[in-house]
């Protein structure tokens, strides 16, 4: 079977394996696995704008692309153990083998040992072992020996009815299943380093998944955690369109802190959270709550916590990571790639303060959580707002992040415009800071509050603002700039409270 993409003549060329695991499927299944697999592989290298052509005529799969971001891309499509770039491709015969063999090779060899090692499909008047003696015997002079159990390079040769491949790498794939065989789950995603891992592995394991994030913080935390999630959709989702559902918490949050015990907060946050996900997986159909628990990491992570959060879930809950260690965890996010965005995303969860409960009694949980109306939680879910995150652009990832049309109470409010003009009008409570000063120096500034700047049109400060929120701070540029926050003010704006610098 072959796919082609219009355009000009491809030139990677990769021998593509499929992951062990598939092998072992019965016909049918295999069939549809493969099936997915290749859909898969479409999307992804269709991700890199180039050409591209897919040959699956065999239980390997060659991919030829223009794209130089093909390997990588291919490599994070899972259901595939490895990967090798094709160096030579030339006719099925052993002279035309040797000569391009000795011609790749010979230069690669000097001071190491080497083994070549033939496989062949086809009908050919000659065997893999022919090869093997052949092109062994053109490179040992080049070589410092032969060395079949551990060669310091290994050439290795496929050839089939109509080609020959000479290779010498083979590098890892992201293995698992293809994306899409096993369903679909919703998946937990607080943007922190656990559930993204979480996600993954469900992910690598062939499951689709949708995301929601229950929204505590502001618009730079929501932001941050868009951010995790388009990396998991950008990267890791070939073959499907992932969706990340955006709760806001706030109001629930505040019914929490004004009716239950502080010390059951988290735990009750926990279940309206696994009521979130139950209501919007049953409505999107999903098989399984996915989220990033491991026992005992955090207070609200013991057995018997867990056991109290876990009965308001309708769907099995799935935690990968419940025998993981954080730094296996953070070792993992590298790899998959989400740990630089999770590592700001700490700055936003600092939910609840104070001692929670490490061992809560169901009943109490249940009667701490009775005290509340969950229609306030019903309504959230309803007005919830869902993005496409493949297609979300970088700008729709920056802009509606960047401002504020009010300065919440406790705000830290920062004029950014010239000192003459900060003399000549602000608003009541505002510091002046130059704005270049500013960029070079926010990081001394106290990372608790939130930050309100302002220039003359609002632009310079969004660009503060977008970097500040980068490194962690809530800050946000007042729309329309100076005309914009004397409006609000005229209007009768709080006006911000005494800054504490
Ligand atoms: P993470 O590193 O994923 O943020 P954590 O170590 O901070 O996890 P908790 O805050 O107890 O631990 O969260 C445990 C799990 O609950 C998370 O992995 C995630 O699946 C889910 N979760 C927590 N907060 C949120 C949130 N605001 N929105 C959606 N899911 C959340
Ligand atoms: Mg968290």
């Amino acid at each position: 079977m072959e796919t082609e993409a219009p355009g000009g003549p491809p030139e990677t060329r990769l021998l593509v394996r499929l992951a062990a695991e598939l092998a072992i499927k019965s016909r049918r299944t295999r069939h549809n696995f493969q099936r997915q697999l290749l859909r898969n592989l479409r999307d992804a290298l269709g991700t890199t704008a180039a050409p591209y052509r897919i040959d699956e005529s065999w239980s390997r799969i060659l991919v030829r692309s223009a794209s130089p971001e093909a390997a990588d891309v291919v490599a994070r499509v899972f259901g595939l153990s490895s990967l090798s770039p094709i160096e030579r491709v030339v006719a099925p015969d052993v002279d035309a083998i040797v000569a391009a063999g000795h011609d790749a090779f010979r230069e690669r060899l000097a001071g190491r040992t080497f083994a070549v090692r033939a496989r062949r499909a086809g009908e050919h008047a000659f065997t893999s072992r022919d090869i093997e003696v052949a092109l062994g015997a053109a490179l040992l002079p080049y070589a410092a020996g032969v060395d079949l159990g551990r060669p310091d390079v290994t050439l290795s040769v496929e050839v089939r009815e109509t080609e020959a491949y000479l290779f010498t790498e083979r590098f890892a794939a992201a293995g698992g299943l293809p994306l899409g065989v096993e369903g679909r789950a919703l998946a937990l995603l607080s943007g922190g380093y656990d559930s993204a891992v979480a996600a993954w592995l469900l992910l690598k394991r062939g499951v689709a998944l949708d995301y929601v994030f229950c929204n505590l913080g502001g618009d730079a935390y929501e932001r941050a955690v868009v951010q995790v999630g388009k990396l998991l959709a950008d990267a890791w989702s070939f073959g499907d369109q992932p969706r990340l559902h955006v709760v806001d918490f706030g109001p629930t949050l505040a019914e929490l802190r004004a009716k239950s015990k502080q010390s059951y907060w988290q735990v009750v946050l926990k279940r309206l959270m696994y009521r979130a996900a139950s209501r919007i997986a049953a409505e999107l159909d999903a098989g399984a709550i996915v989220t990033g628990e491991a026992v005992g990491q955090v207070s609200s992570q013991t057995l018997l916590n867990l056991r109290a959060i876990d009965p308001v879930a309708t769907l099995p809950v799935f935690r990968p990571l419940i025998g993981f260690d954080k730094e296996e965890i953070i070792a993992r996010a590298r790899r998959i790639g989400t740990a630089a965005l999770s590592e700001q995303v700490k700055e936003y969860c600092a939910i609840a303060p104070g001692k929670p409960v490490t061992a809560a009694r169901l009943e109490a949980v249940v009667a701490e959580e009775a005290k509340l109306d969950l229609g306030i939680l019903d309504a959230a879910i309803a007005g919830r707002k869902t993005l496409d995150l493949r297609a979300l652009t970088p700008t729709d990832l920056v802009a509606p992040y960047l401002f504020a049309d009010e300065v919440p109470a406790g705000a830290v409010v920062l004029d950014c415009r010239p000192v003459e003009q900060f003399r000549a009008w602000h608003l009541p409570g505002a510091e002046q800071r130059d704005e270049w000063e500013l960029l070079q120096r926010f990081t001394s500034l106290d990372r608790g509050p939130t930050y309100i700047l302002y220039c003359m049109h609002g632009i310079q400060t969004a660009y503060l603002a977008e970097r500040m929120q980068r490194a962690g701070y809530e800050a946000y540029s007042f729309r329309g700039g100076l005309r914009g926050v004397m409006r609000w003010w005229e209007r009768g704006g709080g006006g911000p409270a005494p800054a504490s610098q």
